[in-house]
């Protein structure tokens, strides 16, 4: 028995020690990946309640030369600890600002272009005179892009946070609570954001069919959020007895692989047309 505790142990320590390793050689890996982009930007279309495509949210891939692909919910935290966030996060906006402006002709003018933040970038001084400048370097008008930032980002130094949403706001940007309903706030200090739109988390999404809890909730944040004029998504939608079930309470946009999976920009391009065809 000792020796079979012995053992497990060392199978125990080679297991972290293998996930520190391969988490040292992402990192390592990741510099030569923003130097070499190795990255790629794929785009989920969200759509309103009619159908009609109101905007895109792009999602970083990384397509790493041995490992293929690897994905963000892996490496985005790596590089948020290493600070490498901060030159993929450009990257990413620069990239999303020229596919968008390629399409915009075909596009209502209310689409939108929609980015994920990460706290690091939200937090930085320097975060709306760059992202200014990108605006200016691309061409992107501040209409188009809306940011999408999850609650933990905004709880955390609440006044600075509220001040640079509104300068956010004042630029014209739009802006979205991700994964709305996950955090440990209470729902009452939305009232204190200046938002525009909240993306219900998938896990109240994905059983929204057949547990009424589910259910209760994305009613009560539909009910305070429109109360409070803001849009509503439902993200991860994968069925056609949820979308019905959504919009029954009464969500604006839906977004899920029962309308289109993200893709790339070629197939997001041939998406398009055929929607439009
Ligand atoms: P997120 O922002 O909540 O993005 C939605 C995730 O749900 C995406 O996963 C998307 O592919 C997936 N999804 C969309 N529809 C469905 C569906 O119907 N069913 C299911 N099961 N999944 C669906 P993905 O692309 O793996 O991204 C994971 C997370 O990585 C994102 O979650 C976001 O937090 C982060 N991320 C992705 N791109 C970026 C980026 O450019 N910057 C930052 N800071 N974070 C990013
Ligand atoms: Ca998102
Ligand atoms: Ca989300
Ligand atoms: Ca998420």
């Amino acid at each position: 028995a000792k020796q079979q505790g012995r053992n497990a142990l060392q199978t125990f320590t080679q297991d972290i020690n293998q996930k520190l390793t391969q988490r040292v050689t992402l990192r390592n890996d990741l510099q030569e990946a923003i130097l070499n982009e190795q990255f790629e930007l794929h785009y989920q279309p969200l759509l309103t309640i009619t159908g009609a495509v109101q905007g895109f949210e792009a999602l970083v891939r990384w397509n790493h030369p041995i490992k293929g692909a690897i994905s963000p919910a892996l490496f985005i935290p790596i590089a948020e600890e290493t600070g490498q966030i901060i030159a993929l996060s450009q990257w990413v906006i620069e990239r999303a600002a020229r596919d968008f402006l390629t399409l915009q002709p075909q596009l209502s003018s209310h689409c939108r272009i929609s980015v994920n933040l990460s706290p690091m970038q939200f937090h930085r001084p320097s975060f709306l005179s760059s992202l200014s400048t990108t605006l200016e370097a691309t061409g992107l008008s501040a209409t188009s892009l809306e940011l999408e930032l999850t609650e933990g980002i905004l709880m955390n130094d609440t006044d600075a946070a509220i001040d640079t949403l509104h300068a956010l706001r004042a630029m014209g940007i739009s802006v979205a609570i991700d994964d709305f309903g996950t955090g440990f706030s209470s729902l009452s200090y939305l009232r204190h954001l200046p938002v525009d739109k909240v993306k219900i988390d998938r896990s109240f999404i994905n059983n929204i069919a057949n547990n009424s809890k589910d259910a209760a909730i994305v009613q009560g944040i539909v009910a305070l959020a429109h109360h409070l004029e803001l849009t509503v998504v439902a993200e991860g939608v994968e069925t056609t007895q949820q979308h019905q079930q959504l919009v029954e309470l009464q969500c604006d946009v839906f977004q899920g692989f029962l309308f289109a999976r993200p893709m790339p920009f070629k197939a997001l391009c041939e998406w398009l047309t055929e929607k439009q065809g």
